[in-house]
């Protein structure tokens, strides 16, 4: 066998959990479908600028799941400290109101506001998240009074974890983002040169001790025994003593022919509902905004960055680049007209915030994207819901990337599954006879 392990998906999943198998001395091949790396955080190169694919931040920067893999490869990873963020309103940008010694100090929010959302937010962080997973923040806030309250929770809850509807958002999931948040003491980084570092570290630790193909789409898995035999592309077949699948879960049933797997893992992967919404990337030929920190609105809730205002690198001099996400409900993304009214609402949003902005655009990019992170952070969604790393018929095939019950939503879900997962292949091909899988 020319494989000790072989990873199917090159996103931000697969090449850390295939970097982090690579360094520990195990012969890795990692198959991506597409031409290029990074899957869902890909960059290119663009008359100058590097665009990443829509806005990309890592939550608590060098305290957070990327920089925890690059110290597990014995690397570091440089992070930009952006601007402190701001929210949109009355037709002013103002301080975003992100904590209670903030909140308490806001100009934004009357008293029983103030009073309202910081009890909210310390009845979150106190006590066990795990008790209020299966709870949805509009539950959990069912007697609140204050719509000022209920719309700052809203904010927090759309740029922490994803999940502006109130209805579908875990408080389990919030009250783990926020005591993480508390503790950390830088709340998110903007990595140097953008996701582009992240993909070639990764990219060189493999290729130390492995290989990486590109447009080889892995169509078929085949199982002999409860164990993966047989990893098939179009082209040609491999064989491994583990494999690791970081392709989202929602497609792997069809890798095993839609057979094979246990019946209540099928229908947990395939209905697992992920985030979407249009993310808009503008190169603007001039400079309209010197603002370098998160930047929300809360009617419509959206986000957005000026990227190159955090490091210039990403534009070309005295130019600059907007990265901009609206998240929608995943079911809306099929009906293009809807989707199209909405993306007309965000540019018109943005006129209001930057006037003139429409009249210096180099180039854009609208995607209208019906998965950004793997899950929707809702109560029958959160890591205890979702599937695990292992499929007990299985032993040598191993899952991870943002759709897994990992801790942590989009990037650090991916980041921190392959940590586990790279640990579990790891101690079964210590324990494994070295003739199993072919
Ligand atoms: C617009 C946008 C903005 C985002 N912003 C942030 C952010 O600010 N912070 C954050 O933490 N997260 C963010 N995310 C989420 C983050 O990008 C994802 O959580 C992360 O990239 C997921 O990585 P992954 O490896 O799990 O999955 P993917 O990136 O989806 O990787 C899976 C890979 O598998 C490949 N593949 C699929 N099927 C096959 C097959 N059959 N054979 C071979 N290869 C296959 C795919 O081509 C892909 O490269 C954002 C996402 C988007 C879309």
């Amino acid at each position: 066998m020319d494989y000790d392990v072989v990873v199917i998906g090159g996103g931000y999943a697969g090449l850390s959990a295939g970097a982090l198998l690579a360094h520990g001395g195990y012969r890795v091949l990692l198959l991506e479908k597409a031409r290029s790396l990074g899957g869902r955080a890909a960059y290119l190169e663009r008359d100058g600028y590097t665009v990443e694919y829509g806005l990309h931040d890592n939550r608590f920067a060098s305290q957070g799941a990327a920089a925890a893999v690059f110290r597990r490869l014995g690397r570091e990873l440089r992070f930009l400290e952006p601007g402190e963020p701001e929210l949109y309103r009355g037709g002013e940008f103002h301080p975003l109101p992100n904590n209670v010694g903030k909140i308490l100090r806001s100009p934004l929010l009357p008293f029983p506001a103030k009073l309202s959302a910081s009890r909210y937010l310390l009845k979150l962080v106190l006590g066990s998240p795990a008790r209020k997973y299966q709870l949805s923040l509009e539950e959990m806030t069912s007697r609140c009074r204050s719509a000022e309250a209920l719309e700052l929770l809203r904010v927090l809850s759309g740029i922490g974890i994803i999940a502006p509807d109130l209805r579908h958002a875990s408080a389990g999931e919030m009250a783990a983002f926020l005591k993480k948040a508390l503790r950390a003491k830088v709340k998110v980084g903007y990595p140097e040169g953008g996701t582009r570092q992240i993909i070639e570290g990764l990219r060189e630790e493999i290729e130390k001790n492995g290989q990486i193909m590109t447009s080889a789409r892995v169509t078929r898995l085949t199982l002999r025994k409860g164990i993966v035999g047989q990893v098939k592309t179009e082209t040609a077949a491999y064989a491994a003593r583990a494999v690791v699948s970081a392709i989202p879960v929602q497609e792997l049933p069809d890798l095993f022919g839609g057979k094979d797997l246990p019946i209540k893992f099928v229908k947990k992967a395939r209905e697992l509902v992920p985030t979407a919404g249009i993310a808009l990337d503008v190169g603007l030929k001039e400079k309209v905004s010197d603002k370098n920190g998160l930047l929300v609105t809360s009617d419509p809730l959206t986000m957005g960055q000026f990227t190159s205002n955090i490091d210039p690198g990403m534009a070309p001099e005295g130019k600059q680049l907007l990265s901009w996400y609206y998240p929608l409900p995943q079911p809306w993304m099929k009906n293009a007209e809807k989707v199209g009214r909405e993306e007309g609402r965000l540019r018109d949003l943005l006129r209001e915030m930057f006037p003139g902005i429409w009249e210096v655009v180099d180039w854009e990019r609208a995607m209208h994207l019906s998965m950004v992170d793997g899950f929707l952070p809702r109560p029958g969604q959160t890591r205890e819901d979702r599937p695990g790393f292992t499929i007990p018929s299985i032993d040598n095939f191993f899952l991870c990337g943002d759709t897994t019950g990992a801790e942590g939503t989009g990037g650090d879900a991916a980041f921190n599954s392959a940590m586990r997962v790279a640990d579990l292949a790891h101690r079964y091909l210590q324990e494994a006879p070295e003739e199993e899988g072919e």
